[in-house]
């Protein structure tokens, strides 16, 4: 492991001078993803900025009837709080099927947001990768990739979002609170992670000197007709295939409103509005479900080892809608 200088932060203004006097810094919190990738030799900070002390650690009720989920506080404590559980079940069911129960109970809701890939090769520091070393190539293209994009890929890198519960936020339209240099500013989720253009080598749209303060979910969160459906190798602790946030709202059978991400398919979490929109005054049924599941994957493309990805995600469309459109929603 490669030296390193440590600093606790006592604020967020601290937390924000710290990282800005110096390009080579890390905040740390609950440290799940970023001290693997330093065991591994494929992150090298130079100095590490504690923020686990900063007061990010609460999750409250919004003006406007939403609820903030502080970025310091745990995945587990978000998943277990009863507001959450009752009002946003998509969200509290994403989270539970990520990870394992020792993982969630460390890893806060910021560094979700900013886990990297699990690209075998990202973190194989022996073989070539665009998103580590820009310029040196992309090893999964011609390589094994099973576990890689089929949505919005490019000839730069093909690696996957892994986590979950971004998934689910991308269907909830949760909104990403930042302090920077420059003062706050809210991202859309959907704006908060990036494709991998020729750029892969940057993940998200928080700038160098920003904190992520909190996630804003807004009032509605189909607590009544949701989905999380995740497709994986084994049952437990392991990243999804292909995963699937469904919420809806139904006026008798009649949908109303229909929210699709996908997980699992894409360098960021997978949304179309525009395929989705096609099931709006539709009855909720299995025909019409194939048919938005043809269109969102309409522009997938496979490699050698992951072609399979595309009907399996067509077929996990279907069957989380098919559970959303039910009162009793578990897949
Ligand atoms: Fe690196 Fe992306 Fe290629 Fe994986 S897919 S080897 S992360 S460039």
């Amino acid at each position: 492991m490669n030296r390193f200088s440590y600093a606790r932060a006592v604020d967020v203004a601290d937390a924000i001078s710290e990282v800005s006097r110096d390009a080579a810094a890390k905040f740390i919190a609950g440290g799940t993803n970023l001290i693997d990738l330093m065991k591994e030799n494929v992150a090298r900070p130079k100095r590490l900025i504690d923020i686990t002390r900063l007061p990010l650690n609460r999750i409250q009720e919004t003006p406007d009837g939403g609820l903030r989920l502080g970025a310091l506080v745990t995945n587990a404590e978000t998943a277990y709080h009863p507001q959450v559980e009752k009002r946003y079940p998509l969200l509290s069911r994403a989270i539970l099927s990520g990870a394992s129960p020792q993982l969630r109970n460390m890893a806060t809701n910021g560094g979700n947001l900013l886990q990297r890939t699990r690209c075998y090769y990202f973190y194989d520091t022996a073989t070539p990768c665009n998103k580590r070393e820009p310029g040196a190539g992309c090893s999964a293209i011609e390589g094994f990739n099973r576990i890689h994009a089929v949505l919005g890929a490019s000839d730069h890198c093909i690696a996957v979002h892994p986590s979950d519960m971004c998934v689910a936020l991308n269907a909830l339209e949760a909104v990403v609170r930042v302090t920077g240099k420059k003062g706050e500013r809210s991202i859309p989720i959907a704006d908060f992670h990036r494709l991998p253009g020729d750029t892969p080598d940057i993940d998200t749209n928080l700038a160098g000197d920003e904190i992520i303060t909190s996630i804003d979910l807004p009032a509605k969160g189909f607590a009544e007709h949701h989905a999380y459906l995740k497709v994986r190798d084994r049952r437990s602790f392991a990243f999804a295939l292909v995963s699937v946030a469904v919420a809806l709202e139904l006026s008798e059978d009649t949908i109303t409103e229909a929210r699709i991400a996908l997980g699992g398919v894409a360098h960021k979490p997978w949304r179309d509005t525009e395929t989705e929109s096609l099931l709006n005054g539709k009855p909720a049924s299995r025909e019409n479900f194939e048919i938005v599941a043809e269109a969102t994957m309409r522009g997938a493309r496979g490699f050698e080892h992951n072609a399979f990805k595309i009907e399996l995600a067509k077929r996990a469309i279907v069957r989380a809608l098919k559970h959303a459109s039910k009162t009793e929603t578990r897949p």
